[in-house]
């Protein structure tokens, strides 16, 4: 029988011995194939002294095999029945530590520099699709040092991490990304590599950390602050999005002179405006 198959098998039989049930609720979709948990740390380009940050290592597969290739793994599982899984799984790794928490909730930046020793930090994870917007928006404009991301997400948000101005998909995602890093797509997968499959095709996005912002910004908060209210209301013009959903404290017409300022006529959309568009916009509010 294929491997893949009977990992399956396996992993059912140790949850089935933990009397854990997988949950939809928090996108417990888990790999089986060795193979394509290789795939995934080859993407993550992991070297010997680099620590490692996994977001929902579920039964630890993709976290065993981290270990063997970095010098530290942190592992993050929201899910506290899988907790004695991971523990009894990984008895034999002595470089990982599991914390059982909301990763949307915890101090990511406090939580490793307490045992990082200055390495450098990759995340990877195979991301519980419920919640993987939010979760890539917390680290790409949080202060976590970080030089590499390699994450599994669906096939329509790998699209929206490297689309460009302009295009469907197109947004606060590509945006916060195009800021930050420089996004490969790695790989695609169907549902069945999965267990149990999810609804949707997956894919495995790596980012690479750019030494600097490709565009220089006055007040960071204040970009991903306009960023995120041009996209809630993507529909509006940039003017009305803003006055509706940025609390700038401004007057409509005060939005609409630094519009005008920073070179847009007033009925423009978020969605034609460039990540350097974006920062000329903040610079203009800022000041
Ligand atoms: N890494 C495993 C694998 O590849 O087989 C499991 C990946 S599964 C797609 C996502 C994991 O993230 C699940 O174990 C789930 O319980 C966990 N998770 C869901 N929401 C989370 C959150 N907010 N914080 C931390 N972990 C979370």
């Amino acid at each position: 029988m294929h491997s893949a198959k009977l990992e399956k098998r396996r992993m059912e039989a140790v949850l089935g011995r933990h009397g854990v049930r997988l949950s939809k609720r928090f996108g417990q979709n888990f790999l089986t194939d060795a193979g394509v948990l290789q795939r995934i740390v080859d993407a993550a380009q992991i070297e010997k002294d680099d620590f490692v940050l996994e977001i929902g290592p579920g039964m630890g597969s993709l976290t065993r095999l981290l270990s063997k290739s970095a010098a530290r793994v942190l592992a993050i599982e929201i899910d506290e029945r899988l907790m004695p899984v991971l523990e009894e799984e990984l008895a034999d790794c002595f470089n990982i530590e599991l914390v059982q928490g909301d990763v949307m909730k915890l101090d990511l930046s406090k939580l490793i520099s307490k045992d990082n020793e200055g390495r450098t930090i990759r995340i990877v994870a195979n991301l519980p699709y419920y919640i993987t917007t939010p979760i890539l928006m917390k680290i790409l404009e949080g202060d976590l040092n970080w030089s590499r991301i390699t994450v599994m997400v669906q096939r329509v948000v790998a699209e929206r991490m490297i689309a460009e101005p302009g295009s469907k998909a197109y947004g606060a995602l590509s945006l916060s990304v195009a800021y930050r890093a420089k996004p490969e797509v790695a790989f695609f997968l169907p549902p069945e590599a999965f267990f149990p499959p999810p609804k949707v095709e997956s894919a495995v996005v790596s980012m690479q950390r750019f030494e600097q912002p490709p565009v220089a910004v006055e007040d960071e908060n204040l970009l991903f602050l306009l960023i995120r209210a041009a996209f809630n209301q993507r529909r509006k013009t940039l003017v009305n999005a803003l006055y509706n959903g940025a609390n700038l404290s401004l007057s409509k017409e005060e939005i609409e002179n630094s519009v005008f300022e920073a070179g847009f006529t007033t009925n423009i959309r978020g969605e034609k405006l460039s990540l350097a568009d974006f920062v000329r916009l903040a610079d203009v509010f800022s000041n």
